[in-house]
């Protein structure tokens, strides 16, 4: 069967800077998988390229469900089904979250009763109909506001979904409640991809694989002993295994010797 989604030697550079080389990834339909890695290893830069930001040199393929996305426009990936959580301001004063998703419903050629029916039965799934007639984000906790992006990506009925940083700045009890809400937006026709750079959410979730990603590369992928090896030793422990060179240990100038060596022979 077609994957939800395929990236097949994936390279990606900035200026003269290769963020990505040469990466691979295969999301099945029904499958949670999970990009781990350190900061600075390319995870949100995976993101933005497969959804479409501007000022990356890309080469490589990315299909979803079979058709090539990276040739087309932002807004023609979102509408063959590629979507991001939703990133809007913090606080959008005035417009209800229900109004909110009938709009961006609406404005993906969703019918008014198709979009009204869909906002009801995800509201009642992810636990968030109490915050339909309440402002975008008002009030609600870190917790509430991922599962209530998590409520808004599943109205709008994505082939594949993007989640990055899906646990950053959240307590442990709102990192079990987005657990369960990735838990719960599992579907046959889904595929979904979480990026984090902690562990601590696989001890709420199981994802069908986990990849480690570092320095731009997936150096490993598993199941739950690879989740079970990060909790207990980190990406080093991963480093180690593999051998592969921590950048910290690789002899670097600080930025302070910039000033202290002789720049210019005049
Ligand atoms: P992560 O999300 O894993 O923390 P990023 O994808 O944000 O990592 O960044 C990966 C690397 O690419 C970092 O070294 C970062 O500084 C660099 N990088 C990302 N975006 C740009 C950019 N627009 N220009 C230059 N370097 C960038
Ligand atoms: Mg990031």
């Amino acid at each position: 069967m077609t994957a939800a989604l395929v990236v097949k030697n994936l390279t990606v550079s900035v200026d003269d800077k290769q963020i990505l080389h040469g990466l691979d990834l295969e999301i099945p339909f029904g499958e949670v998988h999970a990009i781990m890695g350190p900061n600075g290893s390319g995870k949100s830069t995976l993101c933005h390229v497969l959804t479409g930001k501007d000022g990356y040199e890309v080469s490589g393929s990315a299909l979803l469900e079979g058709q090539e996305i990276l040739d087309l426009e932002v807004d023609e990936r979102a509408r063959a089904g590629l979507l991001q959580s939703f990133q809007y301001p913090t606080e959008v004063p005035g417009i209800r979250l229900n109004e909110f998703m009938m709009e961006a419903a609406e404005e993906r050629g969703v019918s008014a009763t198709e979009a009204a029916r869909r906002i009801a039965a995800e509201a009642d799934r992810f636990d968030v109909t109490r915050f339909l007639d309440r402002s975008l984000n008002d009030e609600l906790s870190g917790g509430e506001k991922k599962r209530s992006e998590i409520f808004q990506m599943a109205v709008l009925e994505p082939k594949v979904a993007l989640l990055d940083e899906i646990d950053s700045g959240l307590d442990i009890d709102a990192v079990k409640q987005v657990a369960g809400a990735v838990e719960e937006m599992r579907s046959p026709d889904l595929g979904v991809l979480i990026i984090t750079h902690y562990s601590r959410i696989l001890r709420y979730m199981t994802p069908d694989r986990i990849h480690v990603m570092i320095d731009g590369r997936i150096v490993d992928s598993g199941g739950a002993e690879l989740a079970e090896e990060l909790e207990k030793g980190g990406y080093d422990s991963v480093r180690d295994r593999l051998g592969l060179i921590k950048p910290e240990s690789v002899s670097v100038p600080k930025p302070a010797d910039f000033f202290t060596d002789t720049p210019f022979d005049i």
